[in-house]
């Protein structure tokens, strides 16, 4: 389960206002995009939601439990970043079963879901590399691998695909709406790509200048735009 909840959330940096009032509720299992341009506001959202950011003002709440009695670690959500963020030295498998062996988890189980995964993200003959000896779209699904294995309540993807090739970028996107299917756990998935929001999103938030411009189904977004801001960035050829 993870029934995510933010009412009039905000926080600043360093006096600066960045996300300003932001109220918005989240079902398990529902598949949300936070669609808008660069510097609108949807990592810091994102991090808040993993715990990596504090709020400020406002109340989040995961499973009706206030974030501020929850440390990052007891919340039961996996975050995919940009840049994979992997571990160099370590191989494919070390990558992956490094968080699991830092809550102390049984060697056979974590076997057992490291080649789980790797079987569901076809990197099974890739095991033993280490990140240097793979291509771009190899190391993000290492990435996406490595929240696979934590078995999260909802996972948190911070524009994924955006450092794939567009051919690449259209597989990994009809992947990641399967593993959706394949899971059924809540996702959040941050861009800035409207044709990613559309394609993937039961429901689309979009985010401008700190705040939330609309919330709907792709087809409201588009067909209903409640804001200039909407019709245009949404319209527009992305
Ligand atoms: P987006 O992901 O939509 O591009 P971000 O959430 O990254 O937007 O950033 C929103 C705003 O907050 C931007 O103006 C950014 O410069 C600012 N910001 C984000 N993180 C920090 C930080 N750690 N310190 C200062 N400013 C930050
Ligand atoms: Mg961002």
């Amino acid at each position: 389960m993870a029934d995510i909840s933010l009412d009039t959330v905000s926080k600043s940096f360093g006096g600066i206002k960045v996300i300003d009032g932001i109220s918005l509720e989240m079902k398990s299992g529902e598949f949300v995009v936070f669609l808008g341009p660069s510097g609108s506001g949807k990592s810091t959202l994102l991090r808040m939601i993993a715990g990596l950011e504090t709020i400020d003002g406002g109340a989040l709440t995961i499973d009706g439990k206030r974030s501020e009695h929850l440390a990052p670690g007891q919340r039961e959500v996996a975050m995919v970043f940009q840049n994979y963020a992997l571990y160099p030295h370590m191989t494919v498998r070390g990558n992956m079963a490094f968080g699991l062996k830092n809550i102390g988890m049984d060697k056979s189980e974590i076997d057992k879901r490291v080649e789980d995964a790797a079987r569901i993200l076809e990197m099974d003959a890739l095991l033993d590399r280490r990140p240097a000896q793979l291509s771009g779209g190899q190391r993000q699904r290492v990435a996406i691998g490595r929240a696979i294995v934590k078995e999260p309540a909802a996972f948190l993807f911070d524009e994924p695909l955006s450092n794939l090739d567009a051919a690449l970028r259209v597989r990994t996107r009809v992947e990641l709406a399967e593993l959706h299917q394949r899971m059924q756990s809540t996702m959040i998935y941050v861009t800035h790509d409207q044709t990613e929001a559309m394609t993937l999103a039961d429901r689309i938030v979009v985010l401008n200048n700190c705040r939330i411009e609309q919330v709907g189904t792709p087809m409201d977004v588009y067909l209903y735009p409640a804001t200039r801001f909407v019709a245009g960035f949404v319209g527009s050829p992305g």
